[in-house]
């Protein structure tokens, strides 16, 4: 304890105190989420953004070692949405009020899959009168991929860089071209030169992850210069090459408090960024998302894809689904958020300030 309310007075933090924010616990931790959650509301207020999640595809070329939609993972169906199924998604999310949404895939390269994901984007802006904001999160592409879809209108962009550390992103992937941290890298910083608003993130609690990792990915983060964050705690999938590795993943209430402190200590770093409380922390606890928020983040992705195939888009073990298609869940949903305090930014894009502020828009 005695240390951490000095470091939370300071203004930037070196890797070790990052690295003594990162062991914080009881009354200490619970501290410093109290300071970050003062700083959201001082820097971007209490209000929490909606991203309907429509998960359009997952097809993949790719092999991550912790990923159930992993190319070699046979014991799945692969799927593409079609475009009216999209469509209809879309409008219910603009008819909610959700203000945004996010096309999510596996990673394709390829001309048909650019073509549908662009077509996608052009319906979104028709069916909603340009009033719905668009984020991409379909791994890594070329500039005139990425060019093509902005041009169509999305305008913003996450894409994780997992763990910014090449040593452990290599114990996470199989060693190739299309599985290379630079590669990956130069994609990130591509979205930024071209414009959009750059998200990243990195998994929490992998096996062979230190706290040195992780106060690097922060620093990282900030040295990017990053608009907006995801970052969840891993869970594991039975069918990946990771699963062996189980034994050396820390227990549940760990990762959960990891990650709310990874939560905090970014918002300290960088105030105005935007954090999404991810749904890997509710895998992990039911109220797992709401600790997010009370811990600094401003933005969920509620999960909207069609119930025919949330079952194929498992990306780890025991992912929660509401369905927010019925009146009621998505009441439950709203009310949970609003009986913490935080209002719910109903019809708005929830711009990431921290964008707004870097690029003088
Ligand atoms: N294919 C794209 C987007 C879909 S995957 C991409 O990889 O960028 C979206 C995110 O899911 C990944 O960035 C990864 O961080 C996360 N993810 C995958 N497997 C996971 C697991 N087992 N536990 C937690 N998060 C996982
Ligand atoms: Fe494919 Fe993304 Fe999963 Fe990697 S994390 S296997 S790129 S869906």
């Amino acid at each position: 304890m005695t240390m951490i309310p000095s470091l939370l007075d300071k203004n930037s933090w070196n890797k070790e105190d990052l690295i003594t924010l990162l062991k914080a616990e009881g009354p200490a931790m619970e501290m410093m989420l109290q300071r970050s959650a003062q700083t959201r509301e001082r820097y971007i207020g209490n209000k929490i953004y909606l991203r309907g999640l429509l998960e359009i595809s997952n097809i993949c070329s790719k092999n991550c070692y912790y990923c159930g939609i992993r190319y070699e993972n046979r014991n799945i169906r692969r799927y593409k949405m079609t475009l009216e199924e999209v469509e209809k998604a879309v409008r219910f999310a603009y008819e909610q009020g959700f203000g945004s949404v996010v096309f999510q895939s596996g990673e394709i390269e390829a001309q048909p899959f650019t073509e549908f994901v662009t077509r996608a984007i052009a319906k979104t802006k028709d069916i909603s009168g340009g009033r719905l904001g668009i984020t991409l999160s379909c791994g890594e592409q070329s500039d005139s991929v990425y060019r093509q879809w902005k041009e169509a209108g999305a305008h913003r962009y996450l894409l994780r860089i997992e763990a910014s550390d090449p040593d452990l992103f290599k114990k996470l992937h199989p060693t190739d071209d299309i599985h290379n941290l630079h590669r990956r890298m130069e994609a990130l910083r591509g979205l930024q030169r071209m414009g959009y608003q750059t998200g990243t993130g990195v998994m929490i609690g992998l096996p062979f992850q230190t706290l040195e990792h992780l106060a690097n990915d922060l620093l990282f983060m900030r040295e990017f210069d990053i608009d907006m964050v995801g970052m969840g705690p891993y869970v594991m999938h039975r069918d990946t090459p990771l699963f062996e590795h189980r034994h050396e993943v820390p227990l549940l209430k760990d990762r959960i408090s990891l990650s709310l402190k990874m939560i905090a200590i970014l918002r300290l770093m960088m105030k105005d960024v935007n954090i999404a409380s991810t749904t890997a922390l509710s895998a992990i606890d039911p109220m797992g998302k709401i600790m997010g928020m009370k811990a600094g983040a401003n933005v969920i992705m509620p999960n909207i894809t069609p119930a025919k195939f949330i079952g194929n888009y498992n990306l780890y073990d025991n992912k929660p689904y509401v369905d927010l298609y019925s009146n009621a869940s998505r009441l439950t949903m709203e009310k949970e958020i609003e009986n913490q305090g935080f209002k719910i930014g109903f019809d708005e894009w929830g711009d990431s300030v921290h964008y707004r502020q870097r690029t003088g828009s």
